[in-house]
């Protein structure tokens, strides 16, 4: 990690998602949500394959009902990554999700009725080692709290949050994460600001109903981009409509532009303006599409001219300055040579690709 990115992370206590480390020192992860039809095993399955290539680490389904509970066994048994059953109300279908072997529950014991419901729920988790999410939405809260509140305020959502941990601590079971979304920026940020003060559990962080890939993608990062650089937030999920594997792209973006996790390139490319003489925009575009996939971590930089160019372009593990239909091609800082505008792509992308195969070596 850059270190001049380093933020003080919030201290929080550490919980395993399956394989997957949550809060303390572990990495944060990234999470997506399938839209499939959770009953539909193939092509849920198939759907969690495509999440995972994208560097998902943790994949929710729904639980909607008795069937998608059955469902899950089958999918646990397919699924490259740990799995959590996202349940409302319904303590049965909680327990048929255990049985099935998930990793993780999200559910609000608020939410599910009668005591020994809880207390039969918590203890197959505890049993399991499963841990519980508690997920706190502006949308869905309590009734007593709305009427008091007024809103669905970050205090109205603290409470809420507080309410369901306490349901858990009285039971003894401690093995919780928290989110608190709202689909508005202000209230989520403040919302997870006033619990982090008050509470060490890990916190799931997200903006909830962000809206299409393009406008959930710039709330998304606004939002979460606040928060992490607060230190706040062990693992997110960045909610879209759309598709899924957009999410976790997004995410991954979100943490790579931090500083906060390393995987795959990342793109250093300028806006372009009256000094640029080669069509920038469309390398810079096809750059981008035929390295996105690339796991290993390096910089690359794509620049219109001898301005910033070359400055950005040398800091870069391999770069293009753009000239007048040529661009210099530079490797760790060092000039490699002068390509043509129409070689700029394959220069480039060879480079790279000679770069990762050196280091493969070494
Ligand atoms: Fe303009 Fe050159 Fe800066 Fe690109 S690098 S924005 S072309 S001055």
């Amino acid at each position: 990690m850059n270190s001049e990115a380093a933020m003080p992370r919030r201290r929080t206590r550490q919980l395993r998602v399956g394989a997957v480390a949550v809060g303390g020192d572990a990495p944060i992860s990234v999470q997506s949500m399938t839209n499939t039809d959770t009953r539909d095993v193939a092509a849920t399955l198939a759907q969690i394959n495509d999440l995972a290539a994208a560097g998902c680490e943790i994949v929710r389904c729904a639980v909607p009902d008795e069937a998608a509970a059955q469902a899950l066994a089958a999918i646990r048994a397919g699924s490259p990554l740990p799995l959590i059953a996202d349940i409302h109300f319904d303590y049965r279908l909680a327990l048929h999700a255990l049985a099935a072997g998930v990793d993780g529950l999200r559910l609000n014991p608020g939410n599910i009725g009668a005591r020994w419901k809880v207390e039969e729920v918590v203890r197959a988790c505890s049993e399991r080692q499963v841990p519980i999410r508690i997920g706190v939405n502006g949308g869905s809260l309590e009734k007593e709290l709305l009427e008091r509140y007024g809103h669905p305020t970050p205090e109205a959502m603290v409470e809420s949050a507080l309410g369901h941990i306490r349901v858990l601590e009285d039971l003894g079971f401690e093995a919780i994460k928290v989110s608190l979304k709202a689909s508005d920026i202000r209230r989520t940020v403040e919302a997870y600001r006033l619990l982090a003060r008050q509470v060490d559990y890990p916190l799931h962080i997200g903006i909830t109903e962000a809206g299409t890939t393009w406008s959930g993608t710039i709330k998304s990062a606004v939002g979460l981009g606040v928060l992490l650089y607060e230190g706040i937030g062990d693992t997110l999920r960045v909610s879209l409509t759309g598709d899924p594997v957009e999410e976790v792209r997004v995410g991954w973006e979100i943490l790579k532009s931090l500083g906060l996790r390393e995987r795959g390139p990342l793109f250093v490319s300028c806006p372009t303006c009256g000094r640029c003489q080669v069509d920038l925009i469309a390398v810079a575009e096809e750059v981008e599409r035929r390295l996105h996939d690339l796991p290993q971590t390096l910089t690359v930089a794509v620049m219109g001219c001898v301005v910033n160019g070359p400055g950005e372009a040398r800091e870069a593990d391999v770069g293009l300055a753009g000239g007048k239909g040529q661009a210099l091609l530079f490797r760790k800082g060092e000039i490699v040579r002068k390509v043509a505008e129409n070689e700029m792509v394959e220069a480039l992308i060879a480079e790279v690709h000679a770069l990762v195969e050196e280091k493969g070596r070494r």
